[in-house]
């Protein structure tokens, strides 16, 4: 592949002023002098005094200068976490959560989950004793819950906000108003060096506490041409640069867990191949599902001669720091969620990511000594075809979660919320007509009883829905599975390349008629028969770590059917009662077959079944799915087979009997008639 260089990131270094620091010497280091060491570290004491003189500081500083794991330990050693309060730092990733908090566990020499720990969903490494609380900021949108003046906490540290995530710009509206009841609250909102200007203004123009990073030059390159196949350019390229460029190791941009991991495997196949030829190449992933022990991997000290690779999602882009990246491969995508509020269909894309993301990616290229990032697009791609900045989350995705959060701390009038930026208005509408519709509300827009259960349950409402439901239904038992298989969703089984053929077929073994949902019903059953073995999964092309997540999830939700006054009851085989149970929270997701394939109950939009679904071939004429995802076509995901009237049944107010009227039902003769259910 050719590339052009076009430009440079400016640094405030000198090139030849490159401090042989490389990783190894870092970890000879004391960790307290690699501490001293960081950008923030001489600002210690006037960050603190001007913490001490302002409620509300906005903090602005490059990626890896120490904003996340050390403001939290200078507030520790300041007292700030005296007479028990807590100081909650929240992070839009989970990885970054878990991975930031076990770092800061060892340079306080702690274990993790005593005085540091980290808390995200369905995992809670906290204790009594924990007073730095690293937190998704979806965990901490849930404190508010329980303790909606967040009294325990001294300090609230909203990290990475210039990610604009849903949660994270809820949270600058309801901490805002708390503030104003707290005036010892301490908030500090910490952002890379972007928007922070929107920040002070928002927050009653906050002072901006700004920390000179420490940046060397980067050069950037482009392709030639654009490229058809950025997986296949980027594995080339890595062996490119591996070959021809002096050490320094390697972090490339891809989108998700699918593509990292077949990037990885292609990258050590290739190594395998050319043997000796080259020099060792380690190839390192880091995507959100990752297990903890392999997410620690990546910051591991690259051994001498040898180079290390590090192929990972955005994640990489703000939130980890690597050491010793001097190259950057950036196939300029990422995974977006975008929302359509007219047809309330929510799709993740990859998409092309903003000039700010890809100014962002190259600096990590600058951390250490001048560096290089290669961009697989063309420069008139970059000037023409990228847009500025992302849009905020809250203007691209669905609001159901987070309305009937702020319904059940008693915020009504959604319409005049202290929004940064506000979402659409149809998105705000359509999110209130649905949780209407669930039976969360009322017709005036209030909580019902049922509606507090679902926004006790931490799962999207239909989920909620689906699990409330399982009570008429007696079957809790199986629809805690399903809930608790469908929130680890597509990282069930595995494929190798080697086997494919083996791997789809005990796959297939795994079908039940019905759909999707009870094949994870059955996979899941099985595997508890098992006695929750590895060696089973191993034999099932099963994903052992995906079981164990399920098995924690499916243990922490029924943790909580008491509170949601649901009663474990098993349907003792009769599947029915599952299906119509997850009706009863998917009434929303339903397509029909038409005549030119399947189109959306409502809104008539063209869907397909998704390749994998074990309805592909089947064809049933009423279906519903779990979610759409859109990649060559929109497919709908998880797919489970129903009869119409389930719909009149669970959802009366929703679906009128005329548009649930077969029009093909007469040239169908097989399928005329009564439904399945009604023959018995
Ligand atoms: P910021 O929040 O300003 O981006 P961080 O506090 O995340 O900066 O990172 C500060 C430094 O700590 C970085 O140089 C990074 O290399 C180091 N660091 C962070 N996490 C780890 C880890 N898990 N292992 C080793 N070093 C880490
Ligand atoms: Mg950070």
């Amino acid at each position: 592949i050719e590339f052009v260089r076009a430009t440079q990131l400016q640094g405030d270094e000198e090139p030849s002023s490159i401090p042989s620091l490389s990783a190894q010497d870092q970890q000879k280091e004391s960790i307290q002098a690699v501490r001293r060491s960081l950008p923030v570290f001489p600002f210690r004491e006037e960050l603190l005094a001007a913490i001490a003189n302002h409620q509300v500081l906005i903090i602005e500083g490059e990626t890896g200068s120490g904003k996340t794991t050390q403001i939290p330990q200078y507030l520790f050693e300041e007292g700030y976490t005296k007479k028990g309060m807590k100081i909650a730092c929240t992070q839009p990733r989970r990885v970054a959560a878990m991975s930031v908090a076990a770092r800061v566990a060892r340079e306080m020499g702690v274990k993790l989950g005593n005085e540091v720990g980290y808390s995200i969903r369905f995992e809670d490494c906290t204790s009594e004793r924990t007073v730095l609380r690293y937190m998704t900021d979806g965990m901490l949108l849930r404190e508010f819950l329980s303790e909606p003046d967040l009294a325990s906490y001294s300090v609230v540290m909203v990290d990475e906000a210039h990610e604009r995530t849903l949660h994270t710009d809820i949270l600058f509206g309801l901490i805002k108003d708390v503030a104003r009841f707290r005036p010892e609250l301490k908030v500090l909102v910490a952002s890379a060096t972007l928007d922070t200007a929107r920040f002070s203004t928002f927050f009653d123009d906050a002072p901006v506490f700004r920390i000179p990073g420490r940046r060397f030059p980067v050069d950037i390159f482009y392709t030639k041409a654009p490229e058809a196949d950025y997986l296949e350019a980027c594995v080339v390229s890595v062996l490119q640069i591996h070959v021809t460029q002096p050490p320094g190791d390697i972090l490339v941009f891809l989108t998700g867990q699918e593509e990292i991991e077949a990037a990885c495997e292609m990258l050590q196949d290739r190594c395998r191949r050319l043997g000796s030829k080259i020099r060792e190449l380690l190839v390192l992933p880091i995507y959100a599902n990752l297990p903890s022990d392999m997410q620690a991997r990546i910051f591991q000290p690259t051994p001498p001669g040898a180079r290390k690779v590090v192929v990972a999602t955005n994640i990489a882009e703000t939130s980890l720091t690597i050491e010793g990246i001097i190259y950057v491969l950036d196939p300029g995508f990422c995974k977006q969620k975008s929302y359509n509020p007219r047809t309330g269909m929510e799709s993740l894309t990859v998409t092309p990511c903003s000039k700010a993301s890809a100014n962002q990616r190259a600096g990590r290229a600058g951390r250490v000594a001048a560096g290089k990032c290669f961009r697989l697009y063309t420069a008139w791609a970059y000037q023409h075809e990228l847009e500025e900045t992302t849009v905020p989350e809250i203007q691209r995705t669905s609001l159901g979660n987070v309305v009937l959060l702020l319904k059940s701390l008693g915020i009504h009038d959604l319409m005049h919320f202290d929004f940064l930026d506000p979402p659409p208005y149809e998105t705000l509408l359509l999110a209130l007509e649905q949780l209407y519709a669930l039976g969360a509300l009322n017709h005036l827009g209030e909580l019902t009883t049922s509606g507090r259960k679902m926004a006790e349950l931490p799962v999207d409402p239909m989920l909620s829905k689906m699990i409330l439901a399982s009570e008429k239904y007696s079957c809790s038992e199986e629809i805690l599975t399903v809930a608790a298989m469908l929130s680890v969703n597509n990282s069930i089984f595995y494929r190798p390349k080697d086997k494919v053929v083996h791997a789809d077929n005990a796959r297939v073994n795994f079908f039940l008629p019905g759909g999707d949902h009870l094949v994870l019903l059955n996979v899941y059953t099985q595997w508890a028969e098992s006695g929750y073995s590895s060696q089973w999964c191993y034999e099932n092309f099963v994903q052992f770590r995906s079981m164990r997540r399920a098995r924690d999830v499916r243990e922490q939700l029924e943790g909580l059917l008491e509170r949601v006054e649901v009663g474990l009851s098993s349907c003792q085989g009769d599947y029915i009662r599952v299906r119509k149970a997850i009706t009863a929270g998917y009434f929303y997701h339903t397509a029909r077959l038409t005549r030119s394939g399947y189109r959306t109950v409502k809104q008539q939009q063209t869907v397909f079944v998704h390749p994998n679904s074990s309805l592909f071939e089947q064809q049933p004429r009423w279906l519903l799915y779990h979610e759409l995802v859109l990649t060559t076509k929109e497919f709908m995901r998880q797919v489970l087979e129903i009869e119409s009237s389930w719909l009149l049944e669970v959802a009366p107010h929703y679906y009128k009997a005329k548009e649930l009227e077969d029009p093909h039902a007469k040239k169908m003769p097989k399928k005329i008639g009564k439904t399945r259910e009604e023959l018995g």
